[in-house]
């Protein structure tokens, strides 16, 4: 039997609605495969790969909320093509920023004098370090030289600025004595002091750290990533404030009324953006970082500060049900399971079921929100992931999950035709 040519085969999956291109590929791969007998079969397995490698929306049935396998946390971008004045100053006319928009109503948020965006927190810390520290020491307390998710080391990023890292106290134990000894030796010539939140990890027993507030009394500037971007520890944006598992988590504006020079934290972790990082502090601090020639190469474009300027916006508002992190992080697990309940019904499939939802993407570790969905005996997750729109379940002692926190409500309807199909 004669192989079917390239062209006919890849025209032959055109309903799969790929690019010809792609397609080709497919019925390349196929051809390369073996024999020619289930070649058309082949070519649309490999056709279907492709397009499930296609970024695309999912359905979040984990109950993590920012998920770093799913984008962190959820956006929701509607954009028609358009223009926008990115560098267009409406008012004169003239050439604008692009730290005018998204940058300035960041700064009025987190109450500080300027900020600007890079692309991410990892891009925030290398700038801050790159433009305030390159040649010069930067002291960190032992403690924090962490790792954090996806290889974010302190050190390596301190390595790649060119600034020195002064290693200052102990791993469980730091003092301010210790950075003052470290500032005051002339042969370390420290530009200034990070402070890394520990994020993802915790110290716990004999130990002993130094607040910002105590590092903003040294002599040099005190720059604290604060990693997650809670802008305000008494989260106005919520009806009844900040939720019980939210503490201990640093926050922009208290961190910069601590006396911290600059801060710096990640547009999509709690702060419940796009992919971003925030530098925000002192204006002569701000401009430094803005003029290195490191950030133009780490500078977001409009879609990213469109989606930034949406939420900020929302929080200027205090509107936290806007921001779909924080509308999620506050269901109540009553909805939850009337909403599991009538999943159950409809599907006939499994039962509602309490299970409890983590913040993720590296924050808040070991912190459990309530909640409720619908829980599966066996795995199911192969099904559900290969479904269209794929949905993400969790398995654990055998059962499936599906925590509905973390589900918008306008995906039920997916969820249910998903229980269905595997009843
Ligand atoms: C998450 C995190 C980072 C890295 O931020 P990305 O946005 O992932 O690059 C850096 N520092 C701290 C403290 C973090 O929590």
């Amino acid at each position: 039997m004669r192989p079917p040519s390239v062209d006919a085969l890849a025209r032959s999956l055109a309903d799969t609605g790929l690019p010809h291109p792609l397609l080709v590929d497919a019925a390349r791969a196929a051809i390369a495969d073996g024999d020619p007998g289930e070649v058309e079969e082949r070519a649309r397995r490999h056709a279907h790969a492709a397009a499930r490698a296609l970024l695309q929306p999912v359905v979040n049935a984990t109950g993590v909320l920012l998920h770093t396998n799913l984008g962190r946390a959820p956006l929701a971008v509607a954009t028609e093509a358009a223009y926008a004045n990115l560098e267009l100053d409406l008012s004169s006319g003239r050439r604008g920023s692009r730290h005018a928009h998204a940058a300035a109503l960041l700064a009025r948020l987190c109450e500080a004098e300027d900020a600007i965006v890079v692309n991410n927190g990892a891009s925030a810390v290398l700038l801050v370090l790159a433009a305030l520290a390159t040649g010069r020491g930067a002291a960190v307390s032992r403690g924090e030289l962490v790792e954090i998710g996806g290889g974010f080391r302190v050190p390596e990023v301190m390595e790649q600025s060119g600034a020195r890292l002064v290693e200052v106290g102990t791993t469980n134990r730091t003092r301010l004595a210790d950075f003052a000894s470290a500032v005051e030796n002339p042969a370390n010539d420290t530009a200034l002091a990070l402070k890394v939140h520990q994020s993802n990890y915790r110290i716990v027993g004999f130990t002993e750290h130094v607040t910002v507030a105590e590092m903003s009394t040294l002599d040099v500037p005190v720059v604290a990533d604060i990693g997650s971007g809670l802008v305000d520890a008494a989260c106005p944006w919520l009806g009844d404030g900040p939720p019980a598992w939210l503490t201990g988590e640093p926050a922009a504006r208290q961190t910069l009324d601590d006396g911290a020079a600059l801060i710096t934290f990640s547009g999509d972790k709690l702060f419940g953006g796009p992919q971003a990082g925030i530098i925000a502090g002192r204006a002569d601090l701000v401009r430094r970082c803005a003029q290195h020639p490191l950030a133009r190469a780490l500078r977001p474009g409009s879609l990213v500060l469109s989606a930034l300027q949406q939420v900020a916006l929302a929080y200027l508002r205090r509107d936290g049900q806007a921001i779909d992190f924080w509308r999620m992080a506050s269901l109540t697990t009553a909805d939850l399971e009337e909403r599991a309940q009538a999943m159950v019904k409809e599907s006939g499939v499994g039962e509602a079921a309490q299970m409890a939802s983590v913040p993720g993407g590296g924050t808040l570790p070991g912190t459990e929100i309530n909640s409720c969905g619908v829980v599966l005996d066996g795995d199911h997750t192969a099904s559900l992931r290969a479904g269209s729109p794929p949905i993400i379940a969790r398995v654990s002692d055998g059962r499936t999950w599906l925590d509905l926190r973390t589900v918008a409500p306008d995906d039920d309807r997916h969820v249910i035709a998903a229980l269905k199909a595997l009843g």
